[in-house]
């Protein structure tokens, strides 16, 4: 018998309607636009639109349901989450810019724009926008997924500083979402705009008055790791708001771009930023330095426009396998598991860092969006460099081991922006507190009933 082949959609149509490229199947740079940043990761679409503007998005959007088409879009795929196979890939990496309005302290996003240049342009006039430990994510993807940053427990998430998102709808309709717009949409953009309610084409977000910060690492060696941690749950305890920080437990990559004396090395790590008045920083790490010289302190005033130097998260695409989970203590139990899980005694490490970072303060007292950690004060973050099968596999199998070994110590939510690939919608659940879950179901089946829109968490019933 012979099988018939869908026909593929015409393109042309789609061609004349949008500014930016349009690529066919097999065409040049569809496979690279559909690579996510974690290599791990690929749409398989049939086209890629390359939206430079909000028409092109629309014409995007409006071509796939002609065509019965599923939409996935991505900006630089750094929480990909379920692939296409056959739909339109929405490549947002072109549509960006950003316009700083020093006076009303507000930056407009274009969709597809990473934090760098809204960092490098809100510094320019002594602000500050909430991004996260790097600046190369997406800032409209990073900030619907909460956005949790340097500056958390002083200013809040991400989603405490959103004025507005302008949108194109899964019907392929402009839209605006605010306080005063559908209010509703807005709610559940923020925190579960991951679940493919609209594409975002710009928001309007606050910026902070932050220029200088203390900020940076003291690295103490791997045997000193249940030590550390031990002070580190302490110390938490009294520092202020203005002090966000973190305890990484860290496997250093033998790499030659990893410099001495840190490549192939392990270190605890205790991070952080310091956004209150400048000379007040180093009094809030004096008990750290008084009680044991680390063995590396890079910790001082610094322009925050270089945060990224705090965490110097990788930039280039990686394989890697990450997984989360809110901690409700870090007491001996749990450090014990941390520091067995991140520095074996034999054998490579299976994971290249735990990190757990400190929350509470405006993370918790913000009301915005849905957002199911804000009671969590302790967040971890585990992260595998896997670059092969077998190593995806050990890691993978190490990361549950832990996660289940530390089951009695979790609150049961997760930050999905923290996992992806099936993990991230396997999870959606975990996100967000039940009425919240089924209040953000309810605008999904209203805005995207026909799930047109489907690739990023899973927000159905069904
Ligand atoms: C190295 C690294 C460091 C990180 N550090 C932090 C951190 O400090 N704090 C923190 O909170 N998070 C952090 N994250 C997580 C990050 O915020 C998420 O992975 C986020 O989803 C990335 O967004 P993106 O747009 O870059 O990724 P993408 O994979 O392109 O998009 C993520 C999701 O958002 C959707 N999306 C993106 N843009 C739009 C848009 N304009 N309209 C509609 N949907 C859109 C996509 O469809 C997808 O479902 C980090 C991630 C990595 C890999």
């Amino acid at each position: 018998m012979t099988q018939l082949l869908p026909t593929p959609a015409p393109l042309d149509d789609l061609r004349a309607a949008c500014t930016g490229a349009v690529l066919g199947p097999d065409e040049p740079g569809l496979a690279e636009a559909a690579r996510a940043w974690n290599v791990r990761h690929t749409h398989r679409p049939a086209v890629v639109v390359r939206a430079e503007t909000p028409d092109d998005v629309v014409a995007a959007v409006r071509h796939a349901r002609r065509h019965d088409m599923e939409v996935a879009v991505q900006t630089t795929g750094h929480g990909f989450a379920r692939a296409t196979e056959g739909g339109l890939l929405l490549d947002l990496s072109t549509l960006v810019g950003v316009t700083v309005d020093a006076e009303a302290r507000s930056a407009r996003v274009l969709g597809g724009t990473t934090w760098e240049p809204v960092l490098a342009a809100a510094s320019e006039v002594g602000l500050a926008p909430l991004l996260g430990s790097t600046p190369h994510v997406g800032a409209v993807g990073y900030t619907m997924g909460g956005g949790m940053g340097w500056l958390a427990r002083h200013h809040g998430l991400a989603i405490d500083h959103v004025r507005s998102f302008e949108l194109v709808t899964p019907a392929g309709e402009v839209q605006v979402a605010s306080a005063d717009s559908d209010p509703e949409l807005f709610w559940a953009l923020l925190g579960g705009g991951a679940g493919g309610l609209g594409v975002v084409t710009a928001m309007t977000i606050d910026l902070v008055p932050v220029s200088t910060v203390y900020a940076g690492n003291l690295l103490y060696p791997a045997a000193m790791a249940a030590e550390v941690v031990a002070r580190y749950a302490e110390w938490i305890e009294t520092v202020p708001e203005e002090l966000t920080t973190s305890v990484v437990l860290m496997n250093f990559p033998p790499f030659p771009d990893v410099p001495e004396p840190l490549r192939g090395q392990s270190f605890v790590i205790v991070r952080g930023c310091w956004s209150g008045p400048v000379e007040e920083g180093e009094q809030w790490l004096r008990p750290w330095r008084e009680w044991a010289e680390p063995a590396i302190d890079m910790f001082g005033p610094m322009p925050f426009s270089a945060a990224a130097t705090i965490s110097n998260d990788p930039v280039d695409p990686l394989p890697a396998a990450l997984s989360t989970e809110w901690l409700t203590d870090l007491g001996p139990d749990v450090a014990g598991r941390l520091v067995d899980a991140a520095f074996a005694a034999d054998g490579p490490p299976l994971l290249l860092f735990a990190e757990v970072r400190h929350a509470g303060g405006a993370v918790a007292r913000g009301t915005a969006g849905a957002f199911g950690g804000r009671e969590g004060e302790l967040l971890l973050c585990l992260v595998a460099a896997t670059p092969t099968d077998e190593a995806a596999a050990a890691s993978e199998a190490h990361i549950r081991a832990l996660r289940h070994g530390l089951a009695d110590h979790t609150l049961g939510r997760a930050y999905l922006s923290f996992c992806d690939g099936e993990e991230r919608r396997a999870r959606t659940a975990e996100g967000f507190a039940p009425d919240d879950l089924t209040r953000l179901q309810q605008v999904k089946a209203r805005v995207d009933g026909d799930e047109v829109l489907g690739c990023g968490l899973d927000l159905t019933t069904g």
